[in-house]
């Protein structure tokens, strides 16, 4: 057997095989995949924007006026002016001076954490954090440190060590405002506080929280009171609550202007599609005219929860839209996945490396284009699983 083939028998036995299902229909709550039809909880448009009406026909109009492809990076000639207009609005509605648009979330966080520290500096993670943010941080030249999770006192006495060897370089701090896979919220206003008493730069990475928290879907920080001057670096996705695709980093001028200079995955890489910007501005009106959906999320997740309690499902503590089902092993977690999919049910197995060893999930998503029979369908599936 070769290698390769080795691996991947091992991967098979340990209940750790990857495979992808392939879809047929918009992302929503009814799905095809291979010919069948499905109830979906697995994605994260939580508002049901990626196949909105309104947005689908901005992105249509857009594609008139801008064609396809951007065709160059955005220091090249891919900088259009629906593009520009994005950065305006993003940087309004999060309330801080400029943003910088990213081809994806995950090159947003490699980008910035990269631009941002070299050799000398430290990098401190929370243990959790998605993979972009720890890719980031190993990939870079600092010192890269994991704290507990959500753990100040444990972030704090890791500061401390820092300070004492080296004052004069960058601390950076950086974690997931809502954990995507556990759906818990970090303490943001400690970690501001700690941040400016030792001296470090704050990045939070608000992929699940901008769009469905804060007022009008401003985001976890906005949802704290934490400023640009609290959190100097805010970054957050397009592609979850949003509805389409890419990030974006919010700052100072300086940041920006410096990130502009510096993130080699802003710099190297084609600006997404103007059709996207243009789709993206529509999502961002439609957080304001139709705000109901995030008062919707709200009470599905609370009617989830009420029933998952009742059928003894062990949650975890997530007041947000990702509601993981604890499982434990990963051949379990994938057997009740299948099971759930034999009575029409899309839920992912979530399992290790994306999650510590013996904390197998069944993630469930919800999404504001859920019905309340939507949810109950849910909980019927889950009983007597
Ligand atoms: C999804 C996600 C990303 C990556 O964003 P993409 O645009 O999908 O690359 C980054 N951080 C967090 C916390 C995410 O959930």
């Amino acid at each position: 057997m070769s290698v390769l083939s080795q691996k991947l028998a091992i991967k098979k036995k340990q209940g750790l095989y990857r495979t992808r299902r392939v879809l047929s229909s918009p992302q929503q709550p009814m799905v095809t995949v291979d010919g069948a039809n499905y109830l979906a909880f697995c994605s994260n448009d939580y508002l049901g924007l990626a196949n909105h009406p309104r947005v689908v026909a901005a992105f249509k109009r857009a594609a008139d006026q801008y064609g396809v492809g951007s065709g160059a990076s955005h220091l090249v000639l891919g900088h259009s002016k629906v593009h520009h207009q994005l950065e305006d609005a993003l940087a309004e509605k999060v309330g801080r001076d400029r943003a910088l648009l990213f081809s994806s979330g995950y090159m947003a966080n490699v980008g910035v954490i990269n631009a941002l520290v070299d050799s000398g500096d430290t990098v401190f993670e929370d243990k959790l954090n998605h993979a972009s943010l720890l890719d980031g941080g190993l990939i870079s030249k600092a010192k890269f440190q994991r704290y507990l999770h959500n753990d100040i006192e444990n972030l704090r006495g890791k500061l401390s060590v820092d300070n004492e060897k080296a004052t004069e370089n960058t601390k950076l701090v950086v974690t997931d405002s809502v954990f995507s896979m556990d759906g818990d919220i970090a303490p943001l206003t400690d970690l501001s506080s700690i941040c400016q008493q030792q001296d470090a730069m704050l990045m939070v990475d608000d992929a699940h929280g901008f769009g469905v928290m804060g007022d009008k879907g401003a985001g976890a920080l906005s949802a704290s009171g934490l400023t640009q001057d609290n959190v100097p670096v805010l970054m957050a996705t397009l592609g979850k609550a949003l509805g389409t695709a890419g990030a974006f980093v919010a700052g100072s001028d300086e940041l920006i202007e410096f990130l502009i200079q510096e993130a080699r995955t802003y710099i190297y890489t084609t600006a997404l599609p103007p059709a996207i910007a243009a789709a993206t501005l529509e999502s961002l009106q439609l957080l304001v005219d139709e705000d109901w959906r995030q008062d919707k999320l709200q009470q599905l997740i609370q009617r989830f929860r009420c029933g998952a309690q009742s059928l003894g499902l062990d949650l975890m503590a997530s007041s947000t839209a990702i509601q993981p089902v604890l499982v434990g092993e990963p051949e379990k977690a994938l057997a009740m996945s299948q099971k759930l999919q034999e009575r029409g049910l899309l839920v992912t197995a979530i399992r290790p490396p994306t999650v510590p060893k013996g904390t197998a999930r069944l993630r469930v998503t919800l999404s504001a284009s859920h019905s309340e029979e939507n949810i109950d369908q849910l909980l019927d599936g889950f009983s007597n699983l």
